[in-house]
């Protein structure tokens, strides 16, 4: 067999680590560029580099969900014990900014392009479970730059209920036989409404001893008895990660915990909030490279007042809106979901309508929400324009060009968009909860402080008096606004800060444990 060669990497700086130095293994459903549906596939693709630029050797384990260009199998096949069977996982591999990505590869995932978690439920259990086995297995048998990367200071990051097994089969399957024991997993918690439920039975499916079964019973008022693949992942791992403080703090309420809160206090000892960060590689007004034909154009602090007109201009012109440049131009980007409270902004169509500004969403999700997207730009075609689709290319020119972002999400545990929004000089409107909370604060006209309108309930007409109030400033006090604008912008949003704390709770797990 031939073995890659080893990384070359011109742009590693000097460790920043020091004595702290580890071998980070961060496991994830999903991995932008390769995969995304959303804020997950975007910390796949960020934080990993993040860490390695402080001098740690990264890997990242994600699924190969179809054929990745430029990158090669690396002849190392393992079988994996799940469902009753033995199945064949393949490994591809590549290095890139630092970083080795691995990809899992077998046939129940490598035709799934982008509909990462459809299929039903259990073959998406399935598809998980595999994942998780197959990444502990990696840093054994993946040779990467030639070598493997074994145990010694391994911590592994494990990202949402798709990969909670990650910690389990860890300690059940490795830790308890001996095997693995400098071996860690840091659970990162990015949305809590989704925990891999299911009928207590199916758990027989993940080949574990009677004991360990009996972990994954959960009785709660909405599920019934099930087995819970999230609740076992907390209680496993050794440290937990809420991609902020607000959202650490909800998940322990009833409202925030969706059945497992008592589960996060129990465990609340180990658990700490960090807000995500932004890839200025993809995300920063200065590179944007989707800002670079159709009439959009770069821009920085320094001309931010030009080069957003222009990128509205082209934006306007390219959804075929009338190109005006005072007209209060709104966006709208996210999952169709009742999380994301785009029905609030319907409720409040008619009012905007009367306000005569414009309204451009961007979504794809639940059927009816997107039928009421369609429905809006029907109603109001001069007005209003619905991009019912995932696309990259116009998320980030929308988060260019708009005036304001609109962010009503019911809870948001950390929210990337109003981060992006905010980079570009466009000024977020969020309801005060979770990540939403901690990343916006409130404009106070008084004290020219701030960086956007927050509103205190998912209710439309609080929807509408933020609105209400941007407008006003938007109209009858440009300077404010502009000064707004120049706030947002002037934030350090990078993931370096980020990954210095998410450096600190990896050698709490390791280290103090
Ligand atoms: P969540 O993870 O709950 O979906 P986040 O705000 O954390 O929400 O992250 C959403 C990410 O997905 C952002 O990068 C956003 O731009 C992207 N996104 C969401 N919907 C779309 C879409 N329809 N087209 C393109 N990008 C989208």
């Amino acid at each position: 067999e031939e073995l890659p060669s080893p990384p070359v990497d011109p742009q590693q700086k000097e460790p920043l680590a020091g004595p702290n130095v580890m071998k980070v293994v961060m496991v994830g459903a999903e991995c932008a560029p390769w995969s995304k549906t959303g804020g997950l596939g975007d910390v796949m693709g960020a934080l990993p580099k993040a860490l390695s630029r402080r001098g740690h050797r990264v890997m990242v384990v994600a699924p190969r969900y179809s054929d990745y260009q430029g990158i090669s199998h690396t002849g190392v096949r393992r079988q994996v014990s799940m469902f009753g069977q033995s199945h064949e996982v393949g490994y591809y591999h590549t290095y890139k900014d630092g970083v080795d990505y691995v990809f899992i590869d077998h046939p129940s995932i490598n035709k799934r392009g982008s509909d990462i978690y459809g299929g039903g439920r259990l073959d998406l259990m399935f598809r998980c479970a595999l994942l998780s086995k197959a990444a502990l297995e990696a840093v054994w048998h993946v040779p990467c730059g030639g070598v493997t990367y074994g145990d010694d200071n391994c911590v592994f990051i494990a990202n949402d209920w798709h990969t909670a097994l990650l910690p389990v089969y860890l300690q059940e399957h490795y830790r308890n036989y001996g095997q693995m024991t400098f071996a860690r997993c840091v659970f990162v918690i990015h949305n809590m409404a989704h925990q891999g439920r299911a009928p207590f039975v199916e758990v027989n499916n993940l080949e574990f001893s009677e004991e360990a079964k009996e972990k994954f019973r959960l009785y709660d008022p909405v599920g019934g008895e099930h087995m819970n693949i999230l609740k076992v992942g907390l209680e496993t791992c050794h440290r937990i990660i809420a991609v902020s403080t607000g959202y650490a703090w909800e998940c322990q309420t009833q409202d925030g915990g969706w059945g497992l809160h008592n589960v996060v206090g129990e465990n609340k000892w180990k658990l700490r909030g960090i807000v995500n960060g932004i890839d200025y590689q993809e995300w920063s007004p200065e590179q944007d490279v989707f800002l670079q034909s159709d009439g959009y154009t770069n821009y920085s602090m320094d001309n931010f007042k030009v080069g957003k007109a222009q990128c509205k201009a082209a934006l306007q012109r390219e959804l075929g809106l009338p190109v005006d440049p005072n007209v209060p131009l709104f966006g709208f980007i996210g999952r169709l979901d009742y999380q994301k409270g785009v029905d609030l902004i319907r409720d409040n169509y008619e009012w905007l309508m009367g306000e005569k500004v414009q309204l451009i969403f961007l979504g794809s999700g639940m059927q009816e929400l997107e039928q009421a997207l369609r429905d809006m730009e029907n109603w109001n075609k001069s007005n209003c324009r619905s991009w019912v689709g995932f696309s990259v290319k116009m998320a980030h020119r929308i988060t260019a060009g708009v005036d304001m972002l609109l962010m009503p999400s019911r809870f948001e545990p950390c929210g990337l968009n109003q981060l992006y929004a905010m980079a570009y000089g466009t000024v977020p409107i969020v309801h005060a909860v979770g990540g939403l909370r901690d990343t916006v604060k409130p404009f106070n006209p008084f004290e020219n402080s701030g960086t956007g309108w927050t509103f205190a309930r998912a209710e439309a007409h609080m929807l509408r008096e933020a609105i209400g109030h941007s407008l006003d400033t938007y109209r009858h006090h440009r300077d404010s606004f502009r000064a707004l604008q120049r706030r947002c912008m002037d934030q350090d949003l990078s993931w370096d800060h980020a990954a210095q704390l998410y450096e600190e709770v990896l050698v709490e797990a390791k280290y103090q444990w």
